[in-house]
């Protein structure tokens, strides 16, 4: 008990109707609860849009998640859910619910920016294969949120359109790169959202605005229609606000894909049935990775993850420690590998295919001037890193050597999960900074990534869980690591981990302090 309250500070939390301008549909702390009113006929779909608008337009003139909308795309999927209900049809999976998307997964006719200048004017001429699903499933997309430019970063401060801020402390950064998407759920604007994880920047984000994220096993969900970042490394990935409504997004968005040759014939479980299945932690073999133990991080973090620990312990884990003594190298294996894939993948945006042209005298000209003026510098030093790393002469002293750290990762993860079933570690070494802290040092924002990027060198499943506050108030995360293919367990021990805490996925107090304006994007 005395534990439970050291996790929950009276004074940082506020339920939601608690907050004055939060609207009746947005304080459901469940897109699944939500689901099922609008199938019972208690609510319309498109009655739940508008205050999804409403709340959009209030919230996000502060917070800054959405770089544009997709309303009437949003109003047709509403209306036809309505149309069903009225028919007495029963109707898929999270019908009715709206949801943001990452700014980096193509939406057909609208604009995929990647928060880069460079693809300025650029609208995807197809759907991405999760999008086709959330149609599949009649959920309305309502928008585009902001990111890192091209996925790169930890803090979303790398955007050339907008600052995201963190609904908990609006000096703080939300994360990143998906910062748009996890600062869209954390500020009630949807319950629901969709970003990409290439080493970590779903969970770290769901770590720094308390929420639930899962980067799935690579394979499992289609990344057609995802812009390449790390092509070996990306799975589109989802946030929540609870462990159940995550299963059940997971769920629509799995799957394999003839589209994506890396997509997997994997069945996909039904998440959303089997995520309460199980009754506690007794039976279960939990790992603490000894190189991720919280010695090093921040003091909160490592006591939160103790008393973490000490929950599941008592409920009937088998703690043990686990090396995996190559995660020192993880951070200089993934900044090698993503970047030189990066390098690879960015090559197309040369003035000539996509958005944005710079007239040279020649095409040389055009293409360097294109590019020179289309990224940002934390783009610019990941393609030259990763050109450097894949040169000749250069290639087996890095890129080479990184494989084999990657490699060795994968055979030392599999070792461990014979000896346990789930491996855990803070999500992120500490809580949300503040905005400009790290942006003129980009090695301080890269080792933030220690615990997130070597889950996907491995290709594992991993998820992060809210398990405390820091003194000030800010979330900190639990990372849940579990071997390929285990999402059902690793969502099963998260729920449990959720009732056990009973840290309370509510949101910040910080409204109090706001003075909501009109939105910019009142009328987009
Ligand atoms: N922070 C990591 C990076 O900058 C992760 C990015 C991601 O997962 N897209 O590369």
């Amino acid at each position: 008990m005395e534990e439970t309250e050291r996790m929950q500070p009276e004074k940082s939390w506020k339920s939601g109707p608690e907050l004055g301008a939060m609207t009746e549909s947005l304080a459901e702390s469940s897109a699944l609860a939500l689901h099922q009113k609008i199938q019972s006929g208690e609510r319309t779909a498109v009655s739940v849009l508008d205050e999804t608008f409403e709340a959009i337009q209030k919230r996000d003139a502060v917070i800054g998640a959405f770089v544009s909308l997709n309303k009437e795309g949003a109003y047709q999927m509403a209306e036809a859910v309505d149309k069903a209900v009225a028919a007495g049809q029963s109707l898929p999976l999270l019908a009715g619910v709206p949801i943001s998307i990452k700014n980096n997964i193509s939406i057909q006719g609208n604009a995929v920016s990647c928060a880069s200048k460079i693809l300025a004017g650029y609208r995807a001429p197809f759907n991405a294969t999760v999008v086709d699903k959330m149609a599949a499933a009649m959920m309305p997309i309502v928008g585009n949120t902001n990111l890192d430019e091209f996925a790169m970063g930890g803090s979303t401060e790398n955007s050339a359109l907008q600052l995201t801020k963190n609904p908990w402390n609006l000096d703080c950064v939300p994360g990143g790169s998906s910062g748009g998407s996890a600062a869209a759920v954390a500020s009630g604007q949807t319950l629901l959202s969709l970003g990409s994880d290439t080493g970590g920047s779903v969970r770290q984000p769901a770590s720094l605005c308390g929420l639930t994220g899962i980067k799935p096993t690579y394979g499992r969900v289609s990344r057609y229609g995802l812009v390449a970042f790390g092509s070996s490394l990306d799975q589109i990935s989802p946030f929540a606000r609870n462990t159940i409504d995550l299963a059940a997004l997971l769920e629509v968005i799995s799957g394999f894909d003839p589209a994506d040759s890396t997509s997997a014939r994997q069945p996909v479980p039904a998440f959303s049935k089997t995520v309460q299945d199980r009754a506690n932690f007794s039976g279960l073999k939990i790992g603490v990775i000894q190189q991720l133990n919280g010695d090093g991080m921040q003091p909160a973090v490592a006591e939160s993850f103790q008393h973490a620990i000490q929950h599941m312990q008592s409920d009937g884990a088998a703690v043990q420690s686990i090396s995996i003594p190559s995660i020192d190298a993880a951070i200089a294996a993934y900044y090698l590998i993503a970047t030189a894939e990066a390098s690879s993948n960015l090559a197309r945006f040369d003035g000539v295919r996509y958005g944005l042209r710079v007239e040279g005298e020649d095409i040389n000209a055009m293409y360097c001037q294109t590019r020179a003026q289309g990224f940002g510098p934390e783009v610019k030093r990941r393609i030259m890193l990763g050109t450097f790393a894949l040169s000749s002469g250069y290639y087996d002293a890095y890129y080479g050597k990184a494989q084999k750290v990657r490699a060795l990762l994968r055979k030392q993860f599999e070792d461990a999960f014979q000896a346990v079933d789930v491996l855990v570690c803070p999500t992120s070494p500490a809580t949300a900074f503040k905005i400009g802290e790290k942006s003129t040092d980009p090695v301080s924002m890269y080792l933030m990534d220690i615990a997130t990027v070597p889950v996907n060198l491995v290709g594992v499943p991993a998820m992060n869980i809210p398990c405390g506050f820091d003194t000030s108030g800010l979330p900190i995360g639990l990372q849940l690591i579990a071997p390929h293919w285990q999402e059902e367990k690793l969502l099963q021990l998260a729920h449990c981990f959720e009732k056990l805490a009973a840290v309370p996925l509510n949101y910040p107090d910080s409204w109090e302090r706001v003075k909501v304006n009109d939105s910019p994007m009142a009328n987009a």
